[in-house]
């Protein structure tokens, strides 16, 4: 029996659900929360005083005041130990993008012999974990590699369970002894600031001097495909890529649509159901989960939360789905393009800010009043967006979402808004209107005249636009699945922080001080971005042709590659607006640069060895067997003096020095060695990605003719359809 006909067999055997939830004695949705050491738990745990300080220190998104740590750290220690905690992690966010953890026991030996379990306000709120070996693009060097996480208050500590003990989680930010930002939160928490103290300026010109923290707001789709884990063992290039290197089409993709919300499979839909509930018990409140598009590609997305919760969140998001798979024998892959030629994985980021005053701030509202005060964020997202769609092309840049971007499933490297056609209409005749003559046909009247309804049902949207308004937020469609959704809210916020900066001081300057001149400024500055920045609405269809063209003739940016959307990082007004709203200081964000590029090159360095690997060691052979199968059959022909076909033999032995040529071509090619992380990726992309493609092109035909018994891998049918 070939190796491929066991694993069908081990699968076959394995196939039926996995029951590992007791949802009938407790239902999921009473777990709710269970896990986390909330601001209820605290309630109910600590001092009136200090839950009062502490909470005010999470609303208003300050620092933790230390006399309280103890006390805290306390009533928190215990109530993990209830839970069976024996240990205790400060969890953090490196510039990687994944989640990194310390653990600690609480235990102390006493010196009678015993352990008693300790934990003191300091260790709550700072930890010292030994990561030197994290990424820090040039901030540390080894010898001050010391990094520092910090707790931060606003993200609740979490009670993480595994098989045999639990461990209390707490939420950090990393940072050098310097106090610079080494990972992901701590960027978010400050633009999260920046953007707050921008909005309220335009808050105060509308009437509301209430105050409020003005947050950003973010509920993430994560897209994911399963596997059965027989088939994640056999291919080495999904295990250690993440994403198939090899392999020819099925002959049944997605063409059909028959998957896209069909009905879910038992066995997945097991899987989900423990996914919820798990994700249930640490607070995250997921809600949609479906088919999607491509066959064993499946969606899960939360209510939306603040931005910094979110983000915390939807690591613990990926974090489970990929636990719990291996739980029910599958592999769950977050990869933006597992599988070529089928539908790959994105993280739409549907973004937001509102304040506990007035709820959504991008929700159009019914009054002409609220309406003016929409358009004007509205209009400040459309020049943040112009103005910087350079910077949210970066943050999305990675070589696994190269292969997604622009290939007719996701938007494309252009970056434009969509705003729908009620809303470029107001837009459009705001850019012609002349404030002062009312009533012109036609015209919008700003603070006199209501909005018209704009559509809020899906079926209006266009999904093809990286930057869509949905009729009360944005989405963010070109982050991609693998992705922490922390650099695309971190700019976000400081680009639109700078524009809501930029309208404020312009409305504060139309209308020094006099009210009554309100509508009529925000007319003039309204009029105003959309002379100079209408140019980023694109209300069709973003795939297409034409539009690269005209998005080139519009002047919009169009970085294909990774190595052209980083360098914009450093660019002088980026590195600008980063530093003067205290999100990133330029040694931060060149750092980022750095490693951002480091990862590309790593990416690329290790898919170019599994590519030659794989090639030498699995393909080459099995097609030198077939190769020799063909060769004999056709010898022992002749030796009967029967008319033999040799073609297929032909071609095998055509298509295995062709495979030969490109495996020598790729180690010559890798054995280069480049300095300067810019040159090695250009490199990367322009040199060694394309002979990896030629390789596959030649290995791929190579699967369509070689025996099907001699096939070593999975195919692409299998790993698709079987489950
Ligand atoms: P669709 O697939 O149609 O875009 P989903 O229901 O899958 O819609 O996802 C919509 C996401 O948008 C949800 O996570 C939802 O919570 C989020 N969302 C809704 N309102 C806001 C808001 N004000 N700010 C941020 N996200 C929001
Ligand atoms: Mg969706």
């Amino acid at each position: 029996m070939s190796g491929r006909a066991k694993i069908l067999r081990e699968i076959n055997k394995n196939k039926t659900p996995k029951t590992t939830l007791a949802y009938k004695e407790k239902n999921s949705i009473d777990v709710f929360g269970e896990n986390v050491f909330s601001m209820s738990v605290m309630k109910k745990r600590l001092p009136k005083d200090i839950y009062q300080s502490l909470s005010k220190t999470v609303e208003n998104f300050s620092e933790l005041d230390g006399a309280i740590a103890d006390v805290v750290a306390s009533a928190m220690k215990d109530w993990a130990i209830e839970k069976g905690a024996t240990h205790y992690a400060h969890v953090f966010f490196p510039l990687t993008g994944a989640t990194a953890e310390k653990h600690d026991s609480f235990l102390v030996p006493d010196v009678s012999g015993n352990a008693i379990a300790e934990f003191s306000g300091s260790t709550l709120i700072k930890g010292e974990p030994d990561a030197s070996s994290f990424p820090s693009g040039g901030l540390r060097q080894t010898f001050e590699a010391r990094g520092y996480t910090a707790w931060d208050v606003t993200s609740p500590a979490y009670i993480m369970e595994s098989p045999n003990g639990a461990t209390l989680c707490i939420p950090t930010a990393f940072v050098s002894w310097k106090g610079e930002a080494l990972d992901k939160k701590t960027p978010i928490l400050r633009s999260m600031q920046a953007l707050n103290k921008q909005a309220q300026r335009v808050l105060k010109l509308f009437g509301d001097d209430s105050g409020k923290i003005v947050s950003s707001t973010c509920g993430a789709e994560q897209e994911y495909f399963l596997i059965d884990k027989h088939f994640y063992s056999a291919r080495p290039d999904i295990q250690v890529a993440g994403r198939t290197l090899f392999g020819a089409p099925s002959p049944k993709g997605q063409q059909f649509d028959d998957h896209y919300f069909g009905a879910i499979a038992d066995r997945v839909l097991a899987f989900m159901f423990e996914v919820e509930r798990e994700l249930y018990k640490l607070g995250i409140p997921v809600k949609t989960r479906h088919n999607e598009v491509a066959p064993g590609q499946f969606e899960v997305a939360p209510v939306f939360e603040t931005a910094n919760l979110a983000t915390d969140h939807q690591q613990l998001v990926m974090v489970t789905l990929k636990k719990i798979a291996k739980k029910h024998g599958m592999e769950c892959l977050l990869h933006e393009k597992p599988f070529a030629g089928v539908n790959g994985s994105g993280k739409h980021c549907n973004y937001s800010f509102g304040n506990a005053n007035q709820g959504n701030l991008l929700d159009p509202g019914e009054t002409p009043h609220e309406n003016a005060q929409f358009l004007v964020f509205c209009a400040a997202i459309i020049r943040g967006v112009h103005k910087y769609a350079k910077v949210l092309r970066a943050v999305v840049a990675s070589a696994a979402n190269d292969h997604r971007l622009g290939a007719n499933e996701a938007p494309p490297a252009i970056i434009s808004i969509f705003l729908g056609d009620q809303l470029t209409d107001v837009f459009e005749q705001i850019r012609k209107g002349v404030p002062t003559s009312s009533k012109e046909a036609g015209v919008m009247k700003i603070g006199v005249d209501a909005l018209p309804d704009l559509p809020k049902d899906a079926g209006d949207r266009n999904r093809t636009s990286p930057f869509a308004f949905t009729g009360n937020r944005f989405e963010f469609r070109a982050v991609g699945s693998d992705q922490s959704i922390a650099g695309p809210l971190v700019a976000m916020n400081t680009i639109f922080a700078e524009s809501i900066d930029y309208v404020a001081t312009e409305l504060e300057k139309a209308t020094s001080g006099d009210i009554s001149k309100l509508n009529d400024a925000v007319h003039y500055v309204l009029k105003k971005i959309m002379d100079e920045h209408g140019d980023i609405i694109f209300n069709g269809d973003n795939y297409a042709n034409e539009w690269q063209e005209e998005a080139a003739e519009r002047g919009l940016s169009n970085f294909k590659t990774t190595p052209e959307a980083l360098p914009v990082l450093i660019d002088e007004d980026v590195i600008e607006i980063f530093s003067k709203y205290d999100v990133l200081s330029k040694e931060e964000i060149e750092s980022r640069y750095e490693t951002y590029l480091e990862q590309y090159n790593l990416k690329i360095g290790v898919e170019a060895k599994t590519v030659a690997e794989m090639a030498s060691t699995i393909i080459y052979p099995a097609a030198i067997r077939y190769q020799t199968e063909l060769a004999e059959s056709c010898l022992k022909m002749k030796e009967l003096g029967v008319d033999s076909d040799e073609s297929a033999l032909i071609k095998t032995a055509s298509l295995i020095k062709d495979l030969k040529a490109g495996i020598d071509e790729l180690i010559s090619l890798m054995s280069r060695e480049d300095d300067d992380p810019l040159a090695a990726a250009k490199y990367c992309c322009g040199e060694i990605l394309p002979v990896m493609l030629k390789i596959r092109e030649t290995a791929d035909k190579l699967e369509d003719i070689v025996a099907d018994d001699l096939w070593p891998l999975p195919t692409y049918q299998e790993m698709l359809f079987v489950r």
